[in-house]
């Protein structure tokens, strides 16, 4: 006779960054609500774990990509993956959030009945099938494949006679000392790689297609350092914290109201940067504006100082093909490898590309609405973590787990079993992330849709969000609550 399934009242998918503080936050406010994170890997950390390659680090200050609730206490704003790993680890363990992950978990399908008002939740693990229920599905399962970085089809590949590599697998043992290694991409990775490499000995080319914005920012935040020294560090770190929300929104409010001006102060920096002459229109002036895709981050210049170190170059191009010495590019010119590494990006996936059904349908995610940026139109009791594009991931990761918990408790106060936000047919639909890198291009469509007006519509602006989704009414015309005896609806 088989058993009923596991209950648990929350079930969280991911056990990175946002699926730990989405724990932090469930179980401080609910001692007694119970819990399960379902990580379909070996480890703590999703991101800040699976990518390896030299010099990871964050390319955002970790006064913001910290949580609120846990002071950033390493020396370095800019921080190395390690760090930031041991963070969110530490965090996890402090708080016995560790001992809620089921490692090895991935989840592939959620049903939700409202005849018991419950998620039934199966995953795969170890070969086998693994059904749990939960009253809450939260997920915090990240944007990217884990098992598959993004590489375009390049001609001529099995002809290249060195390794090529995906920095979202990065070998063990890969030397490169003293080789040539050619970098494909432009993003914060590939700049993150060039003055790595060139610290463990290589002769680096940056080949891209087209330019990024690069600007400089010190690895150590001076405030910071300056009010550490006088304040407890919690005060210290929320003041930091404050500086930099405020500076970044300012930056890319800027950005997007003057982006010419922004371009020439850019570009002016860049000259005091880089060589005298230096071919800045060709490698560093990008034809979008700045902000309308993320913004590069290089700590102490160091991109800029391999440059005039005469380390690294930057080749602004397009391969035609591969060949046994390295690469042709439809300039013409050959460029000689003996690695290739393709900073090509990510496949972006949402929800951790699982199926969606209710109440016997499947829910086809172009055809839902993003509520509040964290929940979809017509799925109850559900909600996901997905971070801002313009400022740090975790500023957005820690307003959705405060809603969340607001809406719980809310839910707790009413009696109310099921809150599923109904979609308004009247309200127009944009295309859910208003940005414009290649790896969200490629997938747009099949991701669900932005409304044209509150609450349909993503803000990426933190300052904005902040007093709705901190203090802002939970009741509201577009939420449906329930009740679990299956009266009528509640739009309050
Ligand atoms: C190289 C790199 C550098 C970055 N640097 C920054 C930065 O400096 N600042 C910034 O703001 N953002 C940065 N980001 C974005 C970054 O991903 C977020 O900051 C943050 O790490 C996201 O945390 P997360 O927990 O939401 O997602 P992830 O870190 O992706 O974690 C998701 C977790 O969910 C698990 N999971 C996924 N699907 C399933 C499933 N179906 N079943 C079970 N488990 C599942 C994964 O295994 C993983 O452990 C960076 C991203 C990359 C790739």
């Amino acid at each position: 006779m088989s058993s009923a399934p596991e209950h648990v009242d929350v079930l969280i998918i991911g056990a990175g960054l946002s699926g730990i503080d989405a724990a932090y936050h469930l179980q401080r406010a609910f001692p007694s609500r119970t819990y399960a994170i379902l990580e379909m890997r070996e480890a703590i950390g999703g991101t800040w774990d699976l990518f390896r390659y030299p010099g990871i680090r964050s390319d955002s200050d970790m006064f913001t990509l910290g949580y609120r609730h846990r002071p950033w206490l390493g020396d370095k704003a800019i921080a190395d993956g390690d760090s930031i790993l041991r963070y969110v680890r530490d965090t996890a363990a402090d708080n016995g959030i560790d001992k809620h992950i089921r490692y090895r978990h991935k989840v592939i399908r959620a049903e939700w009945s409202s005849a018991g008002n419950r998620w039934t939740v199966t995953s795969e693990h170890d070969g086998d099938s693994v059904v749990i229920t939960a009253g809450f599905l939260f997920s915090c399962s990240g944007y990217y494949r884990y098992d598959q970085g993004y590489t375009p089809e390049f001609a001529g590949t099995e002809r290249f006679s060195g390794p090529i590599v995906h920095p979202q697998h990065w070998p063990e043992h890969l030397d490169v000392e003293g080789k040539r290694v050619v970098i494909v991409g432009s993003g914060a990775t590939a700049v993150t790689l060039g003055p790595a490499l060139v610290e463990q000995g290589a002769q680096v080319t940056m080949l891209q297609r087209s330019p990024s914005y690069i600007i400089s920012m010190p690895a150590r935040d001076a405030f910071a350092d300056r009010v550490r020294r006088f304040l407890p560090a919690k005060a210290a770190y929320a003041l930091a914290r404050a500086k930099n929300v405020g500076f970044s929104t300012v930056m890319y409010q800027v950005s997007q109201r003057y982006p010419k001006r922004m371009r020439a102060w850019i570009h002016g920096l860049q000259e005091r940067w880089l060589p005298e002459g230096y071919d800045i229109d060709t490698h560093f002036n990008p034809r979008y504006d700045p902000w309308d895709q993320r913004l590069c981050l290089v700590p102490n210049g160091d991109l800029f100082r391999a440059i005039r170190h005469g380390k690294l170059e930057m080749a602004t191009d397009r391969i035609e093909t591969f060949t046994e010495t390295g690469l042709r590019l439809e300039s013409g010119a050959d460029l000689d490898a003996d690695v290739v590494i393709t900073a090509t990006g990510l496949n972006l996936v949402v929800f951790g590309g699982i199926d969606l059904v209710v109440d016997g349908r499947e829910l086809k995610l172009p055809e839902l609405m993003a509520y509040k940026a964290m929940m979809l139109s017509d799925v109850p009791n559900f909600a996901f973590v997905i971070g801002y594009t313009n400022a740090s991931w975790t500023l957005k990761a820690d307003l959705v787990c405060e809603y969340v918990v607001r809406l719980l408790a809310h839910m707790d106060a009413h009696g109310y079993a099921k809150a599923t936000p109904v979609r308004d047919p009247s309200v127009g639909t944009a295309p859910f992330l208003d940005f414009e890198p290649g790896y969200v291009l490629r997938v747009i469509d099949s991701l669900p849709k932005q409304g044209d007006r509150a609450p349909w519509k993503l803000h990426m602006n933190y300052l904005r969000d902040l007093p709705k989704m901190r203090y802002g009414r939970i009741t509201d015309p577009a939420m449906r609550f329930e009740r679990a005896t299956h009266g009528a609806g509640v739009r309050e």
